[in-house]
């Protein structure tokens, strides 16, 4: 069981007596869902540490997996500032969708075309490019030049670009160094291309290590 540092009655409640719930799975921190909680649902949440709500088309209480077997343990739950909206942090058995999917937030509305708040993502849109300058030659095409020049080409161009990289490094001046290791990877990822190596092998194998 769980102790509730606040009473139910210090939340503010929408006119229905509901409050939302924003549910994360407490070890990959993946927001999984959003339901609606009355006192009932909050109480028995408590008391049992299965995630229960209160659903508004069957107005009815809701135990999270009672008939999907996907179950939702309770690890914490907070309160936002002005305390109307709940986060529950969860252990998530099976799907939290009832799609099927991990999560329900699985359909992208809006974002930035170019997702750079990772390295990663940099790195497979520019190897997906590689690959799709490879089946779909285009004219003029760097790319499709070191495809056609073949893998010896590829080779020596990686080391020479490893080269440079070591001459830049002798420079204080970081900007040569930035230019000379991005054209590096530039041309590992054709390589990996080339021999149709993916990212998730070179992370795997980095992770195994
Ligand atoms: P469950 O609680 O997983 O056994 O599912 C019971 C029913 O609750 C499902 O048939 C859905 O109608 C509904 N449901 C389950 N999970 C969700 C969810 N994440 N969002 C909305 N409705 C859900
Ligand atoms: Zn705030
Ligand atoms: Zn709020
Ligand atoms: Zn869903």
């Amino acid at each position: 069981t769980f102790e509730s540092e606040i009473e139910f009655s210090e939340m503010k409640l929408n006119d229905q007596g509901l409050i939302p719930v924003i549910v994360q799975n407490y070890k990959t921190e993946e927001v999984l869902m959003m339901a609606y909680m009355n006192e009932e649902a909050f109480n028995y949440t408590i008391k049992t540490g299965k995630m229960t709500y209160y659903s508004r088309s069957r107005k009815q209480l809701w135990i999270k997996g009672e008939t999907s077997g996907h179950t939702q343990y309770l690890k914490s739950i907070q309160v936002d500032c002005d305390k109307d909206t709940l986060l529950a942090k969860v252990e998530q058995l099976g799907a939290a969708c009832h799609t099927g999917n991990p999560t329900c937030f699985y359909t992208p509305v809006a974002g930035e075309i170019n997702d750079m708040s990772n390295p990663l993502n940099v790195f497979k849109d520019l190897y997906d490019t590689i690959v799709d300058r490879r089946e779909n030659p285009k004219e003029g095409s760097y790319t499709n030049y070191l495809f056609d020049k073949g893998i010896d080409k590829i080779l020596k161009k990686v080391g020479e670009e490893a080269a440079e990289i070591i001459i830049a490094s002798k420079n204080p001046n970081t900007e040569e160094i930035k230019y000379e290791i991005a054209d590096f990877l530039y041309h590992m990822n054709v390589l990996m291309v080339e021999k149709g190596i993916t990212w998730e092998e070179i992370l795997e194998e980095l992770d195994d290590r």
